[in-house]
């Protein structure tokens, strides 16, 4: 979106000196265009990079955003600038109103009058049943999460017996019209790294992206261990022993960077963010299922919208909305700070922010 009539970057730098309806810039100079929503942190699986098995501190339901207040929230978010919405969570499909999230965010528009662009992020269990309505309500692009091919994997690694229902899910949006679709995956050192090259031929083989994910200090449980992260150098020395790799141009803002297989079309993705951070263009905010607003995965620091959103809005809620986007804007660091030694890991696990 281009910036107001007259105005230059250092006019909107402070992001909550700007007026409503202008484009979230941070004191970076990063226009934000993506908004992360997770809709819950509740979970049909336990990965173990993400929840602990038992014993999770569940967010209280009276908490939880309604479909009216994730639509308000939306619809200021669009007029100033946000042009894709990533559903998420824990795991978005177990919110019984999902098709009704998806058609509501799907008709909202931005200033230009274009419609936003709304994509999921799920472990794809119950997709199959529930993705013919999801595509129907505007659902636009799937990155579906599948870790390992192999039963007794899959069983350990997410703590439930649901490989075929992830199959299936996956089946059914290779068989829709849904592209990108993009498969993910962690790698995890003697837990899936002999599967790499295999899941990248599964990817293929099904019209989609694989891409691999670094491991990051994000897991409930706080047991991350970086000499067990598979870094992006060892996942691409993997590849390579089966493809030749060269890199896709124009990454833009996205964090998975890419290369194509053996020239394309085919592709790999690797989503670097320990060893090769990408926050320099970062585009990024997230809405926790909650109402926290956050300006990265690793901050320390949420901005709430629940008080706005019942009740203590003096100035009115739209407007209320709108400062509290500027404020988690201006208040972004330039980059996180998983590499320094004072480092300190987020209170909630990756299913309570919404990855
Ligand atoms: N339940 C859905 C799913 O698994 O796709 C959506 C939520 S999940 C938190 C979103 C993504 O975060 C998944 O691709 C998952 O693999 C990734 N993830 C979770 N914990 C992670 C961690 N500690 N490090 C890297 N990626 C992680
Ligand atoms: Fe659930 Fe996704 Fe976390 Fe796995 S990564 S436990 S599927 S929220």
């Amino acid at each position: 979106m281009p910036l107001p009539a007259g105005a230059g970057i250092d006019d909107i730098r402070s992001g909550a000196d700007a007026a409503p309806g202008s484009p979230l810039v941070d004191t970076h100079g990063r226009v934000h265009r993506d908004l992360r929503i997770s809709l819950t942190d509740r979970c049909s699986l336990r990965c173990t990079y993400c929840m602990p098995e038992q014993g999770n501190e569940w967010l209280a339901k009276s908490s939880i955003l309604t479909l009216d207040e994730i639509v308000r929230i939306a619809r200021v978010a669009a007029a100033d600038g946000i042009t894709t919405f990533r559903l998420t969570g824990g795991e978005p499909l177990l919110r019984t109103d999902i098709v009704d999230v998806v058609r509501r965010l799907a008709a909202i528009t931005g200033p230009d009058g274009r419609p936003v662009d709304i994509a999921m992020t799920t472990n794809g269990i119950r997709l199959r049943e529930l993705l013919p309505a999801l595509a129907g309500a505007g659902l636009r692009r799937l990155n579906i999460s599948i870790d390992t091919l192999r039963r007794d994997r899959f069983r350990e690694l997410t703590r439930r017996d649901r490989l075929d229902d992830v199959l299936d899910g996956i089946a059914a949006a290779a068989a829709s019209g849904l592209r990108p679709l993009k498969l993910n995956a962690v790698a995890m050192r003697d837990v899936n790294d002999d599967e790499l090259v295999e899941l990248v031929e599964f990817a293929v083989a099904h019209g989609a992206q694989m891409r691999f994910i670094e491991q990051m200090p994000l897991d409930a449980g706080h047991t991350w261990d970086r000499s067990r992260m598979v870094t992006q150098d060892e996942i691409l020395e993997t590849l390579s022993s089966r493809w030749r790799l060269t890199p896709v141009p124009g990454r833009a803002g996205a964090p998975a960077a890419r290369w194509h297989l053996d020239g394309g079309p085919g592709s790999v993705g690797v989503i670097a963010s320990v060893t090769a951070p990408f926050c320099g263009d970062c585009d990024r905010l997230r809405l926790t299922a909650d109402g926290q607003l956050r300006n990265c995965l690793f901050s320390t620091t949420e901005y709430d919208l629940l008080p706005i959103l019942r009740g203590e809005a003096p100035g009115g809620v739209d407007e209320g909305i709108d400062g509290m986007l500027r404020s988690c804007v201006r208040g972004k660091l330039p980059g996180h700070a998983i590499n320094d030694p004072g480092f300190l890991q987020p209170v909630r696990g990756m299913n309570a922010i919404g990855g």
